[in-house]
């Protein structure tokens, strides 16, 4: 089984499309907190209602909230996985190694991105409700008008919390966070960087050089 892999960036960073090639070409589960946190909010559930707000508005979700998320949605013992937008925090990372990772190999990747990229990918990023797959306004259209490629739905959507003043709030946090994250995995030996402001292929062939 491989290493887990945990990825760290910028929301807009490409962590979320890297994470996709790499569930296609190897053998890996992708978890994403933002999609469970979605889910919840799709369902109303009880979670699900309590958080829409917050997320909206751009800010985080209480770090024990997300944990037991992630907690309930994984299975270590069977599956690889990488973990895309859990950490958020160097409490979450701490949480993340103590709590679910404990003795299992894994490496931390960082996407490092140019801030000025990130809000022109972010705000002309949509999806597909249905199977997830990522798309861009300016480098990646869907090969006819707003139809998924991969499964065929019509209708991509924009998320509420991808509009500009929202992304503003979401990077402003990511900025505050970041270093004293990439302060622990460094001193734990688990870090490693690639530079995300190269095309989608050059930043994958950096992501499998590395796991
Ligand atoms: P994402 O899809 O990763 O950009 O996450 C969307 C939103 O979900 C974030 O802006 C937060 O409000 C919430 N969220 C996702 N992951 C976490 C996390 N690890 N800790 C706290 N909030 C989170």
């Amino acid at each position: 089984m491989n290493s887990h892999l945990v990825v760290i960036g910028a929301p807009g960073s490409g962590k979320g499309t890297q994470a996709s090639k790499l569930v296609s070409e190897r053998l890996y589960n992708h978890i994403s907190t933002g999609d469970l946190l979605r889910a919840e909010i799709k369902k109303q559930t009880d979670l699900g209602l309590k958080v829409s707000k917050i997320i909206e508005s751009g800010q985080l979700v209480s770090d024990d909230i997300v944990m037991e998320l992630l907690l309930q949605n994984c299975d270590l013992k069977n599956k690889a996985y990488i973990f895309d937008g859990f950490p958020r925090n160097v409490e979450q990372a701490s949480m993340l190694s103590k709590q679910l990772l404990k003795n299992s190999p894994y490496v931390a990747v960082y996407f490092k991105i140019d801030q000025d990229l990130l809000i022109s990918r972010i705000v002309n990023r949509r999806s597909c409700p249905n199977c997830g797959e990522i798309y861009n306004l300016i480098s990646k259209l869907p090969s006819a008008p707003d139809r998924c490629d991969k499964c065929g739905h019509l209708g991509l959507t924009h998320r509420k919390d991808d509009h500009k003043d929202i992304v503003e709030n979401r990077l402003e946090i990511f900025t505050k966070n970041i270093q004293p994250m990439l302060d622990y995995y460094q001193a734990i030996g688990k870090l490693s960087i690639i530079d995300a402001s190269e095309s989608e292929e050059k930043t994958f062939t950096s992501l499998l050089k590395i796991i």
